[in-house]
């Protein structure tokens, strides 16, 4: 891997101290990292270099998932820190920035490679990549490479607009949009899951399969976000980023080559297949929610309109579902179901495949049809696959019922998803990050949903926290002969 310097904006930001800092940190530790590298820090308070490095040395120790942090090895790494205050608004900041990155790449005799990573919040998006350009900061011997946190963009609109600021300064190959879905090992596996095994390759299809559910549920409320998430919602916080990514990572056809390209045109014609929903029909497949009151842990939680920062009235969504059609020829007829919400009975992100039985007709004898075969892919908080099977049970007369193959991945000593990403990122790997044209075909499909909401064109069902959400989700996909799967 070559040498390069690493640029982070918001070096004293919350994501920085809790994910970036303790990642790095374990790539340094597993050798992922370049044999030298600068990182300079750029945050608005005014902090000496060696303020910054003990700030990062109680950031890893709080936050790495290695428990054992040696002495020297840290110093060994903190020393490659530097800080540089910065108020990014204003462009004159950054010309001693760049002085100070060019102080280091000339003291360590690296090459001009730069990666720009913004850990900001997004109105300092544009600002920071334009004054990048304009300081020749972005001007360089070597790659050049800017990683952007979410959100990108608050509608299809504002994320265009992002875009064609952003391209004035980087180009497509040099963008790399986080969605930190796409760092999840399981969500990763998919490709190797649906394409290294001839098994499931050959039923990834609607021959064989019936229906796809895919959850993302939290346990925890709005928390301290609502001033961002009272306008954002589940909509634009899970289900444009997160939800559909993964519905793309489960549904890709094979590439022809597994390249950052060709998965990524995979995908991309996943969603162009999608089909769209005109705003007047978005109550038939979209279901919005917001908890109420309710009982979590034996713990009494207040409602969604109670919290602190979020109007009274609020007619956020903190639960979406959906039923998603594919009009292509492998998923015609194939419903994929996606849903997500806040407060929630389980903190769980998981992807069921449920196949069809032709044969059910077969066991009318018995007094129940046998079980789908499901095949799950756990992917937060546990990692694995089970596939659950149907079979005779001798101490039971021979009846049959279902069992799960499982396969568990260990927890322990996984690399966590950022430190997967960033590493993608240094050997200039975009696999795993959002292509431009992922996130505007996923901006247009949400577009009517995020209209139907705004017009209250769609009812808003309240649910008990510590519930599964509204019944209307159940009745989803009740209407179609399916139920969620798993649910407790
Ligand atoms: P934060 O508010 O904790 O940190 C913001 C950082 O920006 C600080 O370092 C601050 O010094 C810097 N900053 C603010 N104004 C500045 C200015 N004018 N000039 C220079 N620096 C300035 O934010 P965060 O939680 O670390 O989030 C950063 C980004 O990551 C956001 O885009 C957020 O949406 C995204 N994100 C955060 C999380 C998370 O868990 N915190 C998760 C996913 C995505």
């Amino acid at each position: 891997m070559e040498s390069m310097t690493f640029v982070l904006f918001g070096a004293t930001g919350d994501l920085a101290k809790r994910k970036i800092y303790p990642a790095l940190y374990n790539l340094y530790l597993d050798k992922k990292m370049p044999s030298t590298f600068s990182i300079i820090g750029v945050g608005r308070r005014d902090w000496s270099d060696e303020e910054f490095q003990a700030s990062i040395v109680k950031s890893v120790r709080t936050f790495s998932r290695r428990t054992q942090v040696e002495s020297q090895q840290m110093d060994e790494f903190v020393e490659a820190f530097r800080y540089c205050a910065v108020d990014v608004t204003n462009p004159q900041a950054f010309i001693p920035l760049l002085e100070r990155v060019k102080e280091r790449e000339a003291a360590l005799q690296i090459p001009e490679n730069r990666m720009f990573y913004l850990s900001v919040a997004p109105e300092f998006f544009e600002v920071i990549s334009s004054n990048i350009k304009t300081s020749g900061l972005g001007t360089t011997n070597g790659w050049k490479r800017l990683i952007i946190e979410k959100p990108f963009g608050n509608d299809l609109k504002s994320a265009q607009l992002l875009n064609e600021k952003l391209s004035a300064a980087f180009e497509e190959e040099e963008i790399y949009r986080i969605d930190h879905y796409l760092g999840k090992p399981m969500v990763q596996n998919l490709e190797a899951l649906e394409f290294a095994n001839p098994v499931f390759q050959a039923l990834w299809n609607n021959q064989y399969i019936a229906n796809v559910q895919i959850t993302a549920g939290e346990t925890v409320g709005v928390e301290e976000r609502a001033g961002y998430y009272d306008h954002a919602g589940a909509i634009r916080d899970m289900v444009q980023n997160h939800m559909l990514q993964m519905l793309m990572m489960t549904a890709m056809h094979v590439p022809k080559r597994i390249t950052a390209n060709d998965i990524r045109a995979q995908k991309r014609q996943v969603m162009e297949a999608v089909r769209p929903l005109q705003k007047e029909e978005v109550s038939q497949h979209v279901v919005r929610g917001q908890y109420g009151a309710g009982e979590m842990l034996d713990k009494h939680v207040v409602g969604y309109r109670a919290e602190p920062g979020v109007q009274p009235q609020s007619m956020t969504d903190t639960f979406v579902a959906a039923r998603v059609w594919i009009d292509d020829p492998y998923w015609k007829g194939v419903p994929f179901y996606i849903r997500t919400g806040k407060r929630m009975k389980e903190k769980s992100t998981k992807i069921v495949i449920e196949f069809k039985n032709p044969l059910e007709q077969l066991y009318h004898h018995q007094q129940e049809k046998p079980a789908p075969n499901l095949l799950i892919i756990s992917v937060n908080p546990d990692e694995g696959i089970a596939l659950q099977v149907n079979s005779k049970n001798p101490s039971n007369s021979g009846k049959i019922e279902p069992v799960t193959v499982d396969f568990s991945a260990g927890t322990k000593d996984v690399p966590e998803a950022y430190e997967l990403l960033l590493f993608d990122a240094l050997r200039g790997d975009s696999t795993y990050f959002a292509h431009w044209t992922e996130v505007e075909l996923s901006w247009m499909w949400v577009e009517p949903i995020l209209e139907a909401f705004r017009e209250n064109l769609v009812p808003l069902h309240t649910y008990p926290a510590g519930s599964n959400g509204p019944d209307a989700s159940e009745e989803l996909l009740r209407a179609d002969g399916f139920q969620w799967w798993l649910d407790k």
